[in-house]
């Protein structure tokens, strides 16, 4: 199969030929139709991630079509679409027992563990506890941000961010991650202030219901006093969807009393949160990774009923020879919006 495969961290990753997968027991190979290219693989590409062994090939975020299932897979055959979350959970730890399978003491995760989806196919572990079914009203391209961008942004608005309507809600960073939080919010009946330094992103935002939109190039500190003022004395719930110091802080800084931060971003420096202010105002600091499959009925519902609208944040799609050059660009150009790799074109 074709795959972007890289030797080294950092330096040029390439489009080669390298062996089909084949799937273990309770694994399947899926043929990647549709997969993202996300910040987290530009990450793992640069070395921030202390999973990944080289040569490697990245890619997480994805949706395809069933090739080949294990021998001890039970709910899954050749031809059946699917997503994935990109934390694969073995199905049998304390984590998995207690239903938190996105914390999973033994998850796999395509793209970092092992090899990814940019690429002709990919092995997933565990599949009847990992796949989620793609509706066939659903393209592929929409579908793939089901996997990391658009279930991790539902989770940390509606799981860990326990949004209710009419609250503010805070999104700083509007890439993909922070774009599908601004869709859910809204959808969920919150009032949004999107932040971000691109004009682009920022039009997106609105598009998607954000009410109110800063343009972070102002506030270099960062824009959490645009935000206090905005929404009469700070957001109810918060979000660093980008991951830097400057956004960690702002985000919280956005806050009213007893208001939740979630950080969605990955820091790859530790930033300084401001703990004061924290116990002030009972803060509450949040994490959030990923979302588990049994938990992704309610989003499904929401999709398939047009409340919430994957298919929007796609802006551009490309083939797997343009990957390399696009992954290599993502460290500078965040560009507005989700960028699709389809591997089969
Ligand atoms: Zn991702
Ligand atoms: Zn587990």
């Amino acid at each position: 199969m074709r795959a972007v495969v890289f030797e080294e961290f950092g330096r040029d990753a390439k489009v080669q030929d390298v062996p089909d997968p084949v799937p273990s027991g309770q694994g399947v190979v899926v043929r990647v139709e549709a997969t993202g290219l996300c910040r987290s693989d530009w990450h793992g590409w640069m070395g921030h991630d202390p999973d990944i062994t080289l040569p490697h090939v990245p890619g997480h975020e994805l949706a395809g079509v069933v090739e080949a299932v294990g021998s001890a897979v039970v709910n899954w055959r050749p031809g059946d679409r699917v997503t994935v979350p990109f934390i694969c959970a073995c199905g049998r730890c304390p984590a998995c027992a207690a239903g938190a399978q996105q914390v999973c003491e033994r998850q796999t995760q395509p793209g970092f563990t092992h090899w990814g989806s940019f690429a002709s196919y990919v092995a997933l572990e565990q599949a009847d506890v990992n796949l989620v079914a793609v509706p066939e009203g659903l393209s592929f391209a929409a579908a793939a941000g089901l996997g990391c961008r658009f279930a991790t942004a539902f989770r940390a608005v509606v799981g860990q961010g326990r949004v209710a309507p009419g609250e503010w809600v805070a999104v700083h960073g509007c890439g993909g991650v922070g774009l599908s939080a601004v869709m859910i919010a809204a959808a969920c009946g919150a009032q949004v202030v999107a932040v971000d330094v691109s004009a682009r992103a920022l039009e997106l935002a609105r598009s998607f219901g954000a009410v109110e939109c800063v343009d972070a190039s102002a506030y270099p500190g960062g824009a959490d006093e645009a935000v206090r003022e905005l929404t009469g004395g700070g957001a109810h719930l918060s979000l660093d969807a980008l991951g830097s110091p400057v956004t960690c802080a702002a985000s919280v800084r956005s806050l009213r009393w007893r208001g939740r931060h979630v950080q969605v971003g990955l820091l790859p420096t530790a930033p300084v949160v401001p703990m004061a202010r924290v116990i002030g105002l009972e803060l509450e600091i949040l994490g959030s990774h990923g979302m588990a499959a049994h938990d992704y009925p309610p989003m499904m519902d929401m999709v398939r009923s047009g409340a919430l609208r994957p298919e929007l944040l796609v802006t551009s799609t490309i083939a797997l020879d343009a990957a390399p050059a696009a992954l290599a660009a993502m460290g500078t150009a965040l560009g507005a919006g989700v960028t699709i790799i389809e591997p089969a074109k």
